[in-house]
C-alpha cells in the first residue's frame, strides 16, 4: 500500500461516548465522528452501531474503501481478559462482562481488530508520539486520573500486561488501610482518592470540617453538583483554601501511589494525564512531595528541579496528548502488531 492509503482506524470506547477516527501512516487524522455509547443498549448493538459509523465514516472519505485499511485498534475499559481477548466484569457496563469484543467486531466489520485497555492504549499514545517520544525512552507508566484511575506500563517497548492482561492495576492499589470501599470489592483504593470521584469526596469531607468555609459548603452542597473543574476554578478564588487543600489531599494520595510504584519498578518516565491532569498545578506539589517522603528510590533518582527531564533521573510530568491520547493510541495498535 502507498503509505497515503495504508491506514487504520482507532476506536476509543468509553461509558457516554465512543469515537472512532481514521488515520494515515503519519498518524494525521483523516476523518473522525463520536457517537453515543449505548451501554444498557447491550455489547451487540453497540458493535452494530460502530460498524455502520466505520463504513459512514469510509464513504464520506470518497475513494477510501476497506482495503486501504490495515486494521482496527479498540481501547476498552478495563480489566480485559486478554489471553481469551473477551472483556472482564465491568462496573460500568452492566450485561457486558466476558463479551468476545475482538471477535464480534472482527465479524461486523471484515476487519482484524487488536484489543486494548483504554489506559494501555493512551500509555502507547505517550510512547510512541508524546512525552515518551520527547524523552527517547522505551519504559514509561501512564496513569489516567478520570473517572477511575487507570494505568498503562510500557517495558523496553511492550505493553506489559501480565498474565491475564491486567498488570499494574495502580488504581487498585491499597493507599488507606481500611479506607473507603472501592466498586473492585477492596477498600483503600488509590482509584478513591484520586480520582474525580475521589476528589469530589475529599472536597465534601473537607466542607465539612473545620476548613469548610460558608464558600465551599455551598459549592458541594450546590442542588445541580458540582464538578472537578468548578473546584479548580473555587480554588483560585480569594475564599478557595479549602478547594486547595482537597488538591493538596489527591496530591498526597497519587503520590504515595506514585511512591510505592517507583520503589517496585523504578521507571525512567511516569506520565499523568486524563481530566484531572489539567489541574497538575494544584496537586502537583504535594504529589511531588509524597514521592519524596515514601519512596527512597525516588530520593535517589529524583532531577534537580523535579518536574524537568534530566538524563539518568525519574521524569513525572502531565501527559502532552490530552484526550487525544485514547483514540491516537488505539489507531496505533494495528501497527504495533502488524509492523515488519
Ligand atoms: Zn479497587
Amino acid at each position: 500500500l502507498e503509505p497515503e492509503l495504508d491506514l487504520t482506524i482507532g476506536i476509543d470506547l468509553e461509558g457516554t461516548s465512543t469515537r472512532i477516527g481514521l488515520f494515515d501512516a503519519k498518524l494525521v487524522p483523516i476523518a473522525s465522528c463520536a457517537i453515543a455509547t449505548r451501554v444498557l443498549a447491550g455489547p451487540e448493538a453497540c458493535v452494530a452501531e460502530i460498524s455502520s459509523e466505520i463504513i459512514r465514516l469510509l464513504e464520506s472519505c470518497g475513494g477510501i474503501s476497506k482495503r486501504h485499511i490495515r486494521g482496527i485498534g479498540i481501547g476498552s475499559p478495563g480489566p480485559i481478559d486478554l489471553q481469551m481477548e473477551v472483556l472482564g466484569v465491568l462496573p460500568n457496563f452492566p450485561g457486558w462482562d466476558s463479551f468476545p469484543l475482538k471477535q464480534s467486531l472482527e465479524t461486523a466489520t471484515g476487519l482484524p481488530v487488536v484489543l486494548e485497555s483504554d489506559a494501555n492504549a493512551a500509555a502507547i499514545a505517550e510512547w510512541k508520539v508524546g512525552v515518551g517520544k520527547q524523552s527517547g525512552e522505551n519504559s514509561l507508566v501512564m496513569l489516567t486520573l478520570g473517572t477511575g484511575v487507570g494505568s498503562g506500563f510500557i517495558l523496553n517497548g511492550k505493553v506489559w500486561h501480565g498474565k491475564f492482561g491486567m498488570g499494574v492495576e495502580l488504581g487498585h492499589a491499597t493507599i488507606v488501610p481500611d479506607g473507603l470501599a472501592c466498586g473492585c470489592g477492596s477498600k483503600g483504593c488509590l482509584e478513591m482518592y484520586a480520582s474525580s470521584k475521589g476528589l469530589l469526596t475529599i472536597a465534601r469531607g473537607v466542607a465539612h470540617s473545620e476548613l469548610g468555609t460558608f464558600h465551599l459548603k455551598e459549592l458541594v452542597e450546590r442542588p445541580s453538583g458540582f464538578t472537578p473543574e468548578d473546584l479548580a476554578i473555587f480554588a483560585q478564588s480569594a475564599h478557595g483554601a479549602g478547594a486547595r487543600f482537597a488538591y493538596e489531599m489527591l496530591g498526597k494520595f497519587l503520590g504515595i501511589g506514585l511512591a510505592n510504584l517507583i520503589s517496585t519498578l523504578d521507571p525512567p518516565v511516569i506520565i499523568i494525564g486524563g481530566g484531572l491532569a489539567g489541574s497538575w498545578s494544584l496537586f502537583a506539589p504535594a504529589m511531588f512531595e509524597a514521592i519524596l517522603e515514601h519512596s527512597f528510590v525516588y530520593r535517589l533518582s529524583a532531577p534537580s528541579q523535579i518536574d524537568t527531564l534530566e538524563p539518568n533521573r525519574t521524569f513525572i510530568c502531565p501527559a502532552s496528548l490530552g484526550c487525544a491520547a485514547g483514540l491516537i493510541g488505539a489507531a496505533l495498535l494495528p501497527r504495533l502488531t502488524t509492523a515488519p
